[in-house]
């Protein structure tokens, strides 16, 4: 009886080293199986086996024969094939068992089972004998460095060579990292990027706080009515800067990234006294960001920005954008590209943009103030009378501001969004590092720079260190390309896991060679990162507001968990939130459980999270590229129409069904990967999510029936009567829109 078993794996060290391990007679006895020697045969249990290992000398392929000394019983042979990532190895593992007697497929099954186990095991220790040899060669990633990185033959002069003008803080920082990290300090110190060497860091620490549930109650408090701003010490409204000490404004915003942007709307079309402040520089952007055109004319719509202002934002526009998957050359599945012309096809240049708004807003009287750290935010019981807001200056003086509400633009490592969710605000994240970069070799082949051509999700490789990496690639200036570089993980509570963003940029700057060549001029212009924040929302408020405070941008992360566009998220619901705040405002609907329909919150996009769950492997290498790869032809058959809409998060009720079934049509086995990925309680969620996504489309169909006539009717007459409720019609009719769906 024939037993065979195919798998295919992932090893975290370069192939060489794989190979190494695998070649060494050793580590056999060490790995859980129960192999012993026994002169010139290995014993397992009362059995002994001769057994031949074969090579083929190229450190690409082994293969292994176990015979039964007496002649007697099961043979064995094994041959693997290490496939190299760079990074780490694949194996493809072939083992076949020939046992005496008849081949009932009951006792197949078990043998099948009981190899799949024990590969498992060794597997695993594998992996662990590989990563304790890492950790054992001090410099472990420069070897594998293909174009682009930069040698690092007089490593110990480098750091006073560039960073000369690095202060003592930096100097150590440099010192601290360069051993782990000599690519990123290397290439960060060419860049003239020592300062963002410090963001990252901070970044980094900030979100180790998140993964440890670490939050401040502090900073947020409420206010009991009838006690005064005097009575809780500190300093006077406005004292501490320029602000005039009567400053009062309708609204302060923590936070001046896409914060910026609705404050600029706020006070340009609904003529709102408007603050920002920012830790940092107000309207300072540290990554590009691409869009689509019909999502611009949605930021014009609001009447912020002309198409003119916008011209000289947008670095560059091409024909088309890609979807791609890898397909090793063994696969079943083949690579299906998906070419969307309108989907994040328009490059902006994000701190002009910044700029601009910043420009809009203080022409529209809005005050700006930079260098501030959010403290506290003080709320009163009685929302009319507002909130204290106290600030940091950047003389380390407090300054305290007063306005009737603060809208969080922190981040995703906001304080106020990590109290409001009690140190856990997300479920999932997608780390991201890349930079801007210029001089790729220019030509239309996959590893070409083709200016008219953006990446817009694009794998080359299968797993990698566990991850399956993506890229994401769109021309901008001149030649220049800006790289994305990550990965997508569901965050689970007590993980030990980092999520370290030097760990992610030293991946980037060694396998960038293997996304695109570089040209003899290539150089890294600057380094673009960021942890992108993903809930997963049933409901369009996941957990109730603090008093006094609404979030906007990553601090709310109502994005898509797929594709992560916050920008295009908040672009596109921005005359929605905006519209809706103003009319909160116009009727002191101050309260968190009113304010609460003042979100991004889109149905369709809550469905998003089950399709990005499949992006992270599950049990083999291969696993995501697979799948995306079925689910990609599936998208193809549908037409770029309704791709498209999926991409923007406008998916229709009736988009989803053809999805599913188209899924289930070429792979059947996806029930049984969703059961593995999902688990019972995935597959719950789903269920809610498709109930309200459902909901939501039977009563958007009959608001359209109704039409404006119907909508105009019911939304000024409860305005009237009941503003509270005209809150909530406006908001599901905005909400409706904002998918496309009215
Ligand atoms: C590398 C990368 C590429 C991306 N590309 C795209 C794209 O192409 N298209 C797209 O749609 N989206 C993209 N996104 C997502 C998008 O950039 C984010 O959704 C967006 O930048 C979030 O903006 P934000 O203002 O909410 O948060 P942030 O950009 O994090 O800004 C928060 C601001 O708050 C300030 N701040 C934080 N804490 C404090 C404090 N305690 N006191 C005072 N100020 C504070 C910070 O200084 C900062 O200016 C990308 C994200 C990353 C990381």
């Amino acid at each position: 009886m024939k037993t065979h078993y195919q798998a295919y794996l992932e090893l975290p060290a370069p192939r060489a080293q794989v190979a190494d391990l695998l070649n060494n007679p050793t580590l056999w006895f060490d790995l859980p199986g129960g192999w012993e020697v026994s002169g010139t045969f290995w014993r397992h249990g009362e059995d002994l086996y001769r057994v031949d290992v074969r090579a083929n000398g190229t450190e690409e392929s082994l293969h292994w024969e176990a015979s039964p000394a007496t002649g007697q019983g099961s043979r064995a042979s094994l041959s693997v094939t290490l496939y190299d990532a760079i990074i780490s190895t694949h194996l493809e593992l072939k083992i076949e068992v020939d046992s005496p007697g008849l081949a009932w497929p009951w006792r197949q099954w078990q043998i099948s089972n009981a190899i799949r186990k024990r590969v498992e095991i060794c597997r695993e220790s594998l992996e662990t004998v590989l990563r304790r040899q890492q950790t054992s060669v001090s410099v472990p990633m420069m070897a594998t460095a293909g174009a682009g990185a930069i040698e690092d033959e007089d490593a110990d002069d480098e750091p006073l060579l560039f960073a000369s003008n690095a202060t003592p803080a930096q100097a150590a920082l440099i010192a601290k990292l360069r051993e782990r990290y000599p690519q990123t300090v290397a290439h960060f110190l060419a860049m003239g990027a020592i300062d963002h060497l410090e963001r990252v860091s901070r970044l980094e620490v900030g979100w180790g706080q998140i993964m440890r549930d670490a939050y401040d109650p502090q900073v947020h408090q409420v206010i009991a009515a009838g006690a005064q701003p005097a009575e809780l010490g500190g300093v006077a409204f406005g004292e501490g800067s320029s602000i005039p000490k009567t400053a009062h404004f309708d609204l302060i915003y923590a936070g001046g990234g896409l914060g910026l942007l609705h404050a600029a709307v706020m006070a340009m079309c609904y003529g709102r006294r408007v603050m920002v402040f920012d830790r940092s520089e107000v309207g300072c952007a540290h990554r590009e960001w691409n869009i689509s055109r019909a999502e611009l004319a949605l930021l014009v719509e609001t009447g912020v920005v002309s198409w003119d202002e916008l011209d000289a934002v947008v670095m560059r526009e091409y024909r088309d954008g890609l979807v791609r998957f890898h397909s090793w050359s063994h696969s079943d599945v083949p690579s299906t590209d998906l070419w969307l012309p309108e989907v994040l096809n328009v490059a902006l240049d994000a701190g002009a943009l910044l700029r601009l708004m910043r420009r809009k807003l203080e022409q529209a009287g809005g005050t700006i103030l930079n260098g501030r750290i959010f403290r506290t935010v003080r709320a009163h019981t009685d929302s009319a009378q507002g909130v204290e807001v106290e600030l940091l200056g950047p003389d380390g003086a407090a300054e305290r501001y007063h306005a009737r509400l603060l809208l969080d633009g922190m981040g995703s490592t906001s304080p106020l969004a990590l109290l409001r969710h009690a140190g856990r605000p997300f479920a999932g994240v997608c780390p991201t590092v890349g930079t801007v970069a210029r001089g790729f070799v220019q030509g239309d082949g996959p590893q070409e720079y083709d200016p008219t051509l953006g990446d817009i999700l694009v794998s080359i490789c299968d797993s990698q260190d566990g991850e399956q990496m993506m890229w994401e690639g769109f021309p901008g200036r001149g030649d220049e390309l800006t790289v994305y570089f990550f990965y997508y993980s569901a965050i689970h509570r007590n993980s030990s896991r980092e999520y370290s963003m030097f760990d992610l940029f030293e991946q980037y700057f060694t396998l960038l060679p293997t996304y695109k060549r570089a040209g003899p001029d290539f150089h890294h212009v600057k380094p673009v990162y960021g942890y992108i924040p993903a809930r997963h929302s049933l409901r369009p408020v996941e957990a109730p507001l603090l008093r006094g405070v609404l979030p906007v941008g990553d601090s709310a992360a109502q994005q898509s968990p797929l594709t992560f566009c916050g920008f295009g998220s908040h672009v596109r619901n921005l005359s929605r939130t905006t519209g809706l705040l103003d009319y909160a405002l116009r009727h002191n609907l101050l309260d968190p459980q009113q304010l609460a329909p003042i979100n991004a919150f889109q149905s369709n996009v809550s469905l998003n999270w089950i399709f990005s769950r499949f992006m992270e492997p599950w049990n083999h290498a291969d696993d995501v590229n697979r799948l995306q790869n079925i689910f990609m032809r599936v998208l193809h058959d549908m037409g770029v129409a309704k791709a498209t809409r999926f991409f923007q998060d406008r998916m229709r009720w009736i988009d989803y069904h053809p999805m599913l079934l188209g899924m289930l049509w070429y792979n059947p086995g996806i029930l049984l990967a969703a059961w593995k990925v999902l688990g019972v309680k995935g597959i719950t969620q789903w269920m809610g999510d498709y109930v309200r996504f459902s909901q939501s489309a039977a009563i958007a169909a009959l608001a359209r029936v109704a039409g404006q006539s119907g909508e105009q009717a019911l939304v000024s007459s409860a305005e009237r009567f009941a503003p509270a409720l005209g809150l909530r019609l406006r908001a599901r009719y905005a909400e409706w829109r904002a998918m496309g769906w009215m």
